[in-house]
C-alpha cells in the first residue's frame, strides 16, 4: 500500500485573494521531486498556464528547508531528501469564472488545476484534501459545497476529503462561502445545487426541473456505474454566464436575471437559458467526461492536445442540450424550435463557415476559437454552434434514409457502449454511425463535417414536419427564432457591427464581403455620423432606417485619431434569420418522427 499525498488548502488571506495550498509526499523522487502545475484546465482549450499565479513556493522536510529551483513556466524541482516532503504556494485568485481561482471576503471558489500542484511521477495515488476555513471574521458563516467524498467532513462542512489520484483531485471544484443548497433525488442518486450571490429566487422550482431534465438524459444513456452523486455549483453575478463540466460536478455562472422569481408560472427566455445551460453541462457527465477522445485519454495538461472531435463532444452536446429541454418535458416544442433556429441564425450569420470546416475548427480551437479577434466571424466556425447543427443534419439524414428505424440517439447510445472506457478515435463516431444504422454516409461526413458546404436543413427537417423559413433581421439586437416583427421593417445592410466602448462607438466585425468591409470601414473605427447626424451603437438601426438599399451615404469615422470619410453603398439585407414552424400538413410519419424526435406531440 502505497502512501496517500496529503493536500491542505485554506483562504489565507481572502482580503489579498490569497489561497496557500500545501502537498505533503511521503516517498519523494530520491534523485529530487518535481511538482508541476497545470498549463490548462481540462474543458477549456486554452494554454492559461496557471502557475503563473503562484506568488510564493518553498519546500521544507523534517523541518529542514529544502532547496526549490524552478525548470520551466509550469515545474518546480526539490533538491533529494528521504521526506517526508512538503511543498507550500501562495496562490493569487481572482480569477472570477467558472475555470480558475478566485478568492475574496465574500467566497471563495477554486478549480483543482488552479491550485494543486501534481507530485510528478506520483499522479496515481490517491490524494487526501483538508479544506481550511478562512478565520472566523471573515467566513463564521460559510459552508463548503464540493463533490469530493468526504473522509472526515461533515456535509457542506469544512474538513478532510478523499480522491483516488491526481486527475480526480483536479476534477472536483471548490465552492465555500454562504451557500445555499437545494436538493433533490433522480433515479436513486443524491443531486445537489449550491448556489452563491444571490438569494431571492425560487429554489424549489430549481430543483423540480433540473430533477425532470437530468431524469429525462440519465433515462437515454443510462445511470454511468460510478455515478453516486451530483452537483450544481452555481455563482450568480449581476452579468455572467459559462459552464465547465466535471465528472461528478459541473461549475456555472449566470445572471441574477436568470433564475426564476418565487411564484412566476412560467419559463421565461432568461431561465430556459439557465436550463439550457445546466442540460449542457448535465449530458457532458457521459459526453467528453466519460467518453472522451482517445487523445485525452489521458490528458496531458502541460501543452496543447489536438483533435478533430471537439464537435462531437460540444456540438453534440449542445443539440442535446436544447433536445432535453423538449423531451423532459420543460418547454414546448415551438421554444425548441425557437432556440435550434437561432443557432441557425448564428451560423448563418458567420461567413467563416465557408473558410473553416468542423474538425478544423476542433483542431484548432486553442488558437482560434479561445482567442477570438474581430476577424474571427470571417475565418472560423464554432464547433458549438456548426457542430449542433452537424448534429442536427445528421439526425435528420439518418431518420431519413433509415426510413425512421434510427436516429442520431441510436449512434450516440453505441458510441458510449463502445468509447466509454478507451476514448473515441478520430473517426469513430463516423464509424459508429455507419455501422449501427447501415447508411453510407461517407459523403455526408466529406461534405459537412470535413468540408464547408451549407447543411441542406430545409429538406432535411421536412421529415420531422417542420419547415425552415429564412427572413432579413428586423435590427441588429434579433437573435432570429421568430417571424419577423409585423410593424418594422428591415433596414438596409452596412454588414458591421457597432459596439459602445466607454463614450465611444466602435465598430467591432466588419463582415467579408459587406458594404462597410467594400468602403473602407475597419474595426476599431470610432462611428462618428452618417450622412452628417451622429452614429452610435443605439442608433445604428434607425440610422439605416432613413436610407433605402441602393442609397450611398457618408459614414464619417475615426481612426487613430484621423477622421476619415467613407462612401458606402447601403444593400438589401440577406436572409439570413431564421425560424421553424410546425408543418400542419405533414404526413403521418412525419408527425411520428417529429414525437420520437422531441418526445412530445
Ligand atoms: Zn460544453
Amino acid at each position: 500500500m502505497t502512501a496517500a499525498h496529503h493536500y491542505k488548502i485554506r483562504p489565507s488571506d481572502p482580503a489579498a485573494h490569497l489561497f496557500e495550498v500545501s502537498v505533503t509526499v511521503a516517498d519523494p523522487d530520491p534523485v529530487g521531486q518535481a511538482f508541476a502545475i497545470p498549463a490548462w484546465v481540462p474543458g477549456s482549450y486554452l494554454i492559461r498556464d496557471l502557475a503563473r499565479h503562484v506568488v510564493g513556493i518553498a519546500a521544507t522536510s523534517d523541518g529542514a528547508d529544502i532547496a526549490l529551483t524552478k525548470t520551466d513556466k509550469s515545474t518546480w524541482l526539490a533538491a533529494p531528501c528521504d521526506g517526508p516532503l512538503t511543498v507550500t504556494a501562495e496562490i493569487h485568485a481572482y480569477d472570477h469564472s467558472v475555470r480558475g481561482a478566485h478568492l475574496d471576503t465574500t467566497h471563495g471558489f477554486f478549480d483543482g488545476a488552479a491550485v494543486f500542484p501534481s507530485v510528478v511521477g506520483q499522479e496515481d495515488r490517491e490524494c487526501r484534501v483538508e479544506v481550511g476555513p478562512p478565520a472566523d471574521a471573515v467566513g463564521g458563516s460559510w459552508r463548503v459545497a464540493t463533490s469530493m467524498r468526504p473522509l472526515d467532513a461533515g456535509q457542506y462542512e469544512f474538513g478532510t476529503y478523499v480522491v483516488q489520484d491526481y486527475a480526480e483531485l483536479i476534477d472536483h471544484p471548490v465552492e465555500m462561502g454562504d451557500l445555499l443548497i437545494g436538493e433533490f433525488e433522480v433515479a436513486g442518486i443524491p443531486h445537489a445545487i449550491a448556489v452563491s450571490g444571490h438569494s431571492t429566487f425560487d429554489m424549489a422550482r430549481i430543483c423540480h426541473d433540473l430533477a425532470a431534465l437530468c431524469e429525462a438524459q440519465i433515462s437515454f444513456l443510462g445511470k454511468p456505474g460510478d455515478l453516486d452523486r451530483y452537483l450544481f455549483l452555481l455563482a450568480v453575478r449581476e452579468n455572467g454566464y459559462g459552464g465547465l463540466e466535471h465528472r461528478w460536478s459541473s461549475a456555472l455562472m449566470c445572471s441574477r436575471k436568470d433564475l426564476p422569481r418565487r411564484g412566476a408560472a412560467k419559463i421565461d427566455d432568461d431561465y430556459r437559458k439557465f436550463l439550457g445551460l445546466c442540460s449542457h453541462e448535465y449530458f457532458h457527465l457521459w459526453n467528453v467526461k466519460r467518453m472522451k477522445p482517445e487523445r485525452f485519454s489521458p490528458y496531458d495538461l502541460s501543452a496543447e492536445t489536438h483533435t478533430g472531435l471537439l464537435w462531437v463532444f460540444e456540438g453534440i452536446t449542445s443539440y442535446y442540450d436544447d433536445l432535453f429541454l423538449a423531451r423532459s418535458g420543460l418547454v414546448t416544442n415551438d421554444s425548441c424550435l425557437e432556440l435550434l433556429a437561432r443557432t441557425i441564425t448564428r451560423v448563418q450569420r458567420t461567413p467563416g463557415r465557408f473558410r473553416q470546416d468542423i474538425e478544423a475548427s476542433s483542431f484548432d480551437a486553442w488558437t482560434k476559437l479561445y482567442q477570438p479577434d474581430s476577424n474571427s466571424p470571417n475565418a472560423m466556425i464554432s464547433y458549438y454552434s456548426k457542430g449542433s447543427l452537424v448534429a442536427l443534419a445528421l439526425d435528420m439524414t439518418i431518420r431519413k434514409e433509415s426510413a425512421g428505424r434510427f436516429s442520431l440517439d441510436d449512434v450516440v447510445k453505441e458510441c458510449w457502449r463502445l468509447y466509454q472506457e478507451e476514448g473515441m478515435p478520430e473517426r469513430g463516431l463516423e464509424t459508429v454511425a455507419r455501422s449501427t444504422t447501415g447508411l453510407e454516409l461517407e459523403d455526408f461526413f466529406e461534405r459537412y463535417v470535413r468540408g464547408t458546404a451549407d447543411l441542406p436543413l430545409p429538406g432535411l427537417l421536412k421529415t420531422v414536419g417542420v419547415k425552415l423559413h429564412m427572413r432579413p433581421a428586423s435590427d441588429c439586437k434579433d437573435p432570429g427564432g421568430k417571424p419577423a416583427k409585423t410593424d418594422t421593417q428591415a433596414p438596409p445592410w452596412l454588414g458591421a457591427t457597432l459596439v459602445s466602448d466607454g463614450g465611444a462607438s466602435r465598430f467591432a466585425n466588419v463582415l467579408t464581403g459587406s458594404p462597410a468591409e467594400r468602403a473602407g470601414i475597419a474595426p476599431g473605427d470610432e462611428a462618428v455620423a452618417i450622412d452628417g447626424l451622429r452614429l452610435t451603437a443605439d442608433n445604428l438601426d434607425s440610422r439605416l432606417r432613413d436610407h433605402h438599399v441602393g442609397d450611398t451615404v457618408t459614414l464619417t469615422v475615426f481612426r487613430d485619431h484621423r477622421l476619415l470619410r467613407h462612401r458606402v453603398s447601403l444593400a438589401a439585407p440577406p436572409d439570413d434569420t431564421c425560424y421553424l414552424t410546425i408543418d400542419s400538413d405533414a404526413d403521418e410519419e412525419a408527425v411520428a418522427q417529429r414525437k420520437s424526435w422531441l418526445g412530445q406531440d
